[in-house]
């Protein structure tokens, strides 16, 4: 997606341990015209799957989780990070350990909206080792409904979510791709012309 790829290459910051920071239109203040265009570009990519729910995770795959489910005109759940859960019996319950902040949380999504017969389309703004988007499908699994596709605004393809993801058998859909974040720079996957 070339609008999204021109905000990485100008706004983009690698800060340490292959991070990418975006907080100048995804992670913190946010642009809702390429949050429209990503809606718009997961619909196109996902038009064939007859998702009937977008789940994504707090907090940033909120806003492309959204912006999806309106082109789509299904409802969007997201799943809640919690550190200690005391009360389990209504809701499904994950352990997925964060790429960035380095530590586990659960992530829970109430029973009432993940039902068996369900299609979903998993959305997160990053992919790095698959801990959230895998954590995600198992909490799908666990209600008894269909994964029918994930779909990542920016995939750091050099790390091994991706990988893991397809191996599992998902169709893994990445707005960009980047190859390489060595010595500050941004190097993206080329697509094939
Ligand atoms: P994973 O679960 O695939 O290891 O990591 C994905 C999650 O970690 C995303 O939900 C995102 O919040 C965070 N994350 C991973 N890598 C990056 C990164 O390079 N930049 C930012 N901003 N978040 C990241």
């Amino acid at each position: 997606m070339e609008l999204l790829r021109q905000k990485v290459i100008n706004e983009g910051i690698v800060l340490e341990g292959q991070v990418l920071k975006v907080d100048s239109f995804l992670n913190h203040q946010m642009d809702p015209l390429l949050m429209k265009e990503i809606g718009r570009a997961f619909t196109q990519l996902f038009a064939d799957t007859g998702v009937t729910t977008i789940l994504t995770i707090e907090s940033s795959g909120i806003a492309p989780g959204i912006m999806t489910a309106l082109e789509f005109g299904v409802p969007l759940i997201f799943a809640r990070k919690q550190k200690s859960l005391t009360l389990t019996e209504d809701i499904f319950v994950e352990t997925v350990y964060s790429y960035t902040k380095k530590q586990s949380n659960d992530i829970t999504v109430s029973k009432k909206f993940i039902k068996p017969g369900d299609r979903v389309l998993i959305i997160d703004d990053f992919l790095a080792n698959g801990e959230a988007a895998s954590g995600l499908a198992r909490i799908v699994k666990q209600a008894g409904a269909e994964v029918v596709g994930i779909g990542i605004v920016i995939e750091k393809s050099f790390q091994p979510g991706a990988q893991l993801l397809i191996d599992e058998g998902y169709r893994l859909e990445s707005l960009v791709r980047i190859r390489s974040l060595d010595n500050g720079q941004v190097q993206f996957v080329e697509l094939p012309l």
